[in-house]
């Protein structure tokens, strides 16, 4: 995400940082520690980017320079249309930065018909592979971009790192034993065919929700993801008691809120190399542990959703 701001950007000039949750306000962060000018749209979290409001901000402010933004907020799960903002910049200067770390490769992505000029992506989410690589991807207009621009950083420097990859090289000692393993997960993606694992994630997500809806739990988001699902609970519940009896009694891990909705919101992933039986033990998990922290269910009800939509795929 780094490499995107400071190659893209110069001190002084102003990019639209959406902030939906965590992941967006690190933009605005990384913006401000390298003095390019975030002009930030908070939103609620959970909420979604309504594009027209960004259309405004850039009719009023035409030397905005970039557009940040996540393809799948995950402190939220919330998912951006990426394809509507693309078609705001896409015949302009402005350039349209997207962190696809946690979607790339889970969600329908599709870098150059929507016009997306800079995407990071990490390996240690959707591409299935521990944390270490991250991979940045930059349209035509942003190589132009980042070759007459002088970046404050030695290591992030992407003029150096194309200058490299140009010759099938990198200019410092990568990460082999990653840059391996990316490749037997890439060629698995490839195997199952993007499309089939956009298709995949689609239905695990479906499942998830429907489950959830099930045993009468909201959604936070209101355009939720379908590589992660944030669930609200209600008052009274105790969210770490319920985190920790979901991971030690039932060996499933779900994770947290972030910040203020620490406490208020579960999430749960169903990215990677998930399948429709992780969605059935997740669901079986929430549901047991539910019922033993005293909450009134049906038991069965959230995987039998579930596997409502899985039979009618
Ligand atoms: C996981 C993630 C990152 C990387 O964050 P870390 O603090 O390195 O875990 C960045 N953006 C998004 C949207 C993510 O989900």
């Amino acid at each position: 995400m780094e490499a995107c701001i400071v190659n893209s950007l110069r001190s002084g000039e102003k990019a639209v940082c959406v902030r939906g949750g965590k992941f967006g306000q690190r933009w605005a962060q990384i913006c401000e520690s390298f003095g390019v000018v975030p002009v930030n749209l908070d939103l609620e979290w959970g909420a979604a980017i309504d594009p027209e409001c960004i259309a405004g901000v850039l009719e009023a402010a035409p030397d905005i320079r970039a557009v940040c933004v996540q393809l799948c907020e995950t402190s939220t799960a919330t998912v951006t249309d990426v394809e509507a903002i693309g078609k705001l910049t896409r015949d302009t200067d402005t350039l349209l930065i997207v962190d696809g770390v946690s979607s790339v490769g889970a969600l329908v992505f599709e870098m150059d018909k929507w016009g997306v000029d800079l995407v990071a992506v990490g390996s240690q989410k959707a591409l299935m592979m521990p944390p270490g690589l991250a991979i940045v991807a930059a349209s035509p207009k942003a190589v132009k971009a980042i070759q007459v621009n002088q970046p404050p950083s030695y290591y992030l420097n992407l003029q150096t790192a194309k200058k490299a990859a140009d010759g099938d090289s990198t200019p410092y000692t990568p990460a082999i034993s990653l840059v391996a393993g990316l490749l037997r997960s890439l060629r698995a993606i490839k195997e199952e065919g993007i499309e089939n694992v956009w298709a995949r994630h689609a239905t695990l997500g479906k499942a998830m929700r429907a489950g959830v809806r099930a045993l009468g739990l909201e959604l936070l988001s209101s355009a939720p993801a379908d590589c992660v699902t944030a669930i609200k609970l209600p008052d009274g519940l105790d969210a770490e008691m319920l985190l920790r009896k979901i991971e030690q009694d039932y060996g499933v891990k779900f994770a947290g809120g972030q910040e203020h909705l620490k406490g208020k919101i579960i999430r749960v992933s169903t990215m990677g190399y998930s399948g429709l039986f992780d969605v059935i033990i997740a669901l079986s998990a929430l549901e047991m542990a539910l019922s033993e922290a005293g909450r009134t269910l049906d038991l069965g009800c959230a995987v039998r959703a579930a596997e409502q939509v899985f039979l009618a795929r």
